[in-house]
């Protein structure tokens, strides 16, 4: 993990309305303090609904907290009917976007080439995208795991240039590990995350790869962070059902404990 200030990242999924929002976030500030925030980069994902409520907080309170959302819209703006601009994240004072979380991928049918396309739009707009690559099981039992995830690398960074390729979180998120209980060991997540570090070093190169933070994400929890945390390439977490307990998601931050 050399010189990368780890990240653990709560996407908060489809959970939690704008006031469960705040008294979380509150909590969160409440038990964390500036060791944490010293050691560890803490954000939060919410729902689009939530934002502008933690960013009122976050600001007011000048909270060490930051904060992000789950998607945004390939396009600008316009008639694009329930979408959301990255212009209007940016407003909102985003620090990250998720870009290609595997159930964007499965329910809304979002291929490499839009969740390229919304990584630029989050680019445009100085917002850094978190890039969720990982396969299902039917991949991981055909062996084929690491080819299958690098090529969404590839798709997900295509036309992306250096001075933004190196600002970019990848997580990588096996889909059978995604809600399931079932986690990967840290081998694992430590095969699969170095693959993507290697291939970053090849389409870009080896400084930018050794400055790129790469996530684990699938039922991270209190229990398995330490072991999947101490791996050498695995440079935090993006948690979801155990990032809606401050108390929980508390014990993740402080993997180290
Ligand atoms: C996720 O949604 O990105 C995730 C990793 O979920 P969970 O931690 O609940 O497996």
């Amino acid at each position: 993990m050399t010189g990368r200030i780890p990240l653990m990242a709560g996407n908060w999924k489809m959970n939690l309305n704008h006031l469960e929002a705040i008294a979380l976030v509150q909590k969160l500030a409440f038990a964390l303090d500036d060791k944490d925030f010293d050691q560890v980069e803490v954000a939060v994902l919410p729902p689009f609904t939530d934002l502008r409520s933690v960013q009122t907080l976050v600001d007011g309170d000048k909270l060490r907290i930051v904060f992000g959302a789950q998607d945004v819209s390939q396009h600008t703006g316009g008639a694009y009917t329930g979408e959301i601009a990255g212009s209007m994240l940016a407003k909102l004072k985003c620090t990250y976007v998720t870009v290609g979380h595997s159930e964007r991928r499965q329910y809304h049918a979002e291929t490499d080439e839009i969740v390229n396309a919304k990584a630029k739009a989050a680019f445009a707009n100085n917002i850094v995208p978190i890039l969720c690559v990982g396969e299902g099981l039917d991949i991981r039992k055909a062996g084929e795991h690491v080819a299958y995830t690098l090529a969404q690398v590839d798709g997900g960074l295509a036309g992306i240039p250096a001075a933004q390729a190196e600002q970019i979180v990848i997580a990588y998120e096996p889909v059978w590990a995604i809600g399931t209980g079932e986690v990967a060991t840290p081998e694992d997540a430590q095969e699969v995350c170095a693959a993507i570090r290697a291939r970053l070093a090849e389409l870009y190169d080896g400084e930018l790869a050794a400055k790129v933070r790469v996530l684990y994400g699938g039922s991270m929890k209190p229990s398995n962070v330490a072991g999947i945390m101490a791996k050498p390439d695995v440079d935090g977490g993006l948690v979801g059902g155990a990032s809606l307990e401050a108390e929980e998601f508390v014990k993740l931050v402080r993997f180290r404990d």
